[in-house]
C-alpha cells in the first residue's frame, strides 16, 4: 500500500469532515482555503496543519474529533486538541489484514508497510502498537510458534494503554516497550509468573538506550527503526529465532517530520551516522518465581 501523501484521505480527518466539521481547507483541491502547503498537516495539527505547541504540565483540553475530555500537554496553535484514541484508531484497525500475507522476516520492512498506512500519521501513539506489531509478524514468518492474529490483538491492547509523548514525558519511549510488550506476549511473561522477567526488561532497555544514544527531539519513525534493531538481535538471542534486518535502513518519512534530525539521525538518505550496535549481553537470566 502506498499513500499520496494528501492528508485528506486520513481516517481521522474524515470523520471530522463527516461529523459536520468545516475544514480549514478545500478536501478537492488538496490545499487549504488559503492555499498553504497541506505538508502542514502531516507535520503539526491533522485538523487544521498549524504547528503544535506543547505544555509542561498536563491540562484538560477536548478532543476535537470525538468531544471527549483528557488530561493532556499538547494542542495546536489554533486550540486544536486531538486524542491518542482518535489519533491511532485508523493505523491500528486494519494490522492484521495487512500483515497476514506477508512473508517477511524483517520487522522492518514490515514497520514500513504500516507506516505508510495514510493513517498513520508522521508521530503519534500509533507507533506504541505498530512496532510490536511487525516484531511479531516478522518473528511468526521467521518460526516463531504463535497464533500470529491473537498475538497482534494483544499488542495493539497493550500498547493502546501507552499514551503519546512518552518519550519525552516518561522517559521511555513507546516504540520500544511496544517491543517489551511483543516478547512478553510471546513468552507469556506476566509480573507474578514467567522465566523471561529481566528479558522483557531487557529488551526495552536496550531499545532505550539506543534512543538515548541519538537523542531528540521526537521521531517516531527513528525510534521504532532503533528498537526494531535492538530487539530483532535480542529476540533472536533469547529465542533462537531467525529474524532478519536489512542491510541499511533509510527513512523515506524526514519531510512529514518537522523536528527530523536530518544527517545527525542514522536513517536520514545519505547520512553517515551510525545506530548504536545491538546489545545481546546477559539474555537469559533465571528469576525467582513468585507464589500466589
Ligand atoms: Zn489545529
Ligand atoms: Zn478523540
Amino acid at each position: 500500500m502506498s499513500w499520496d501523501g494528501n492528508v485528506a484521505n486520513s481516517m481521522a480527518v474524515r470523520i471530522l469532515i463527516d461529523s459536520g466539521y468545516k475544514p480549514l481547507y478545500d478536501i478537492d483541491k488538496g490545499i487549504t482555503n488559503e492555499g498553504v502547503d497541506m505538508a502542514g498537516y502531516l507535520r503539526g495539527c491533522i485538523v487544521c496543519g498549524a504547528p503544535l505547541k506543547e505544555y509542561p504540565d498536563a491540562r484538560e483540553l477536548t478532543c476535537e474529533l470525538c468531544g471527549k475530555t483528557f488530561s493532556a500537554n499538547m494542542e495546536c496553535e489554533n486550540g486544536h486538541y486531538v486524542c491518542d484514541d482518535c489519533h491511532r484508531s485508523g493505523a491500528v484497525e486494519s494490522v492484521y489484514d495487512l500483515v497476514k500475507d506477508c512473508t517477511s522476516t524483517d520487522p522492518v520492512e514490515i514497520l514500513n508497510i504500516l507506516m505508510d498506512q495514510p493513517e498513520t500519521h508522521a508521530n503519534g501513539p500509533e507507533h506504541h502498537q505498530l512496532v510490536g506489531c511487525a516484531m511479531a509478524t516478522a518473528y511468526a514468518n521467521a518460526g516463531g510458534n504463535i497464533d500470529l492474529e491473537k498475538t497482534i490483538a494483544e499488542i495493539i491492547k497493550r500498547g493502546g494503554q501507552l499514551p503519546g509523548g512518552t518519550c519525552g514525558l516518561w522517559g521511555t519511549c513507546g516504540a520500544a516497550s511496544s517491543c517489551g510488550i511483543f516478547l512478553s506476549v510471546v513468552l507469556s511473561q506476566t509480573p507474578l509468573h514467567g522465566t523471561h522477567y529481566s528479558d522483557v526488561n531487557r529488551q526495552v532497555s536496550r531499545a532505550l538506550n539506543a534512543i538515548a544514544e541519538i537523542g531528540g527531539p521526537r521521531c517516531c519513525k527513528r525510534n521504532g527503526y532503533l528498537s526494531l534493531m535492538q530487539s530483532v538481535a535480542y529476540t533472536n538471542a533469547v529465542t533462537g529465532s531467525h529474524m532478519t534486518l536489512p542491510e541499511h535502513i533509510t527513512c523515506h518519512y524526514s519531510q512529514n517530520n518537522k523536528q527530523c534530525l536530518h544527517e545527525n539521525c542514522p536513517f536520514f538518505p545519505g547520512s553517515v551516522r551510525l545506530a548504536p550496535a545491538a546489545d545481546v549481553t546477559q539474555i537469559g537470566t533465571p528469576e525467582v518465581m513468585f507464589a500466589e
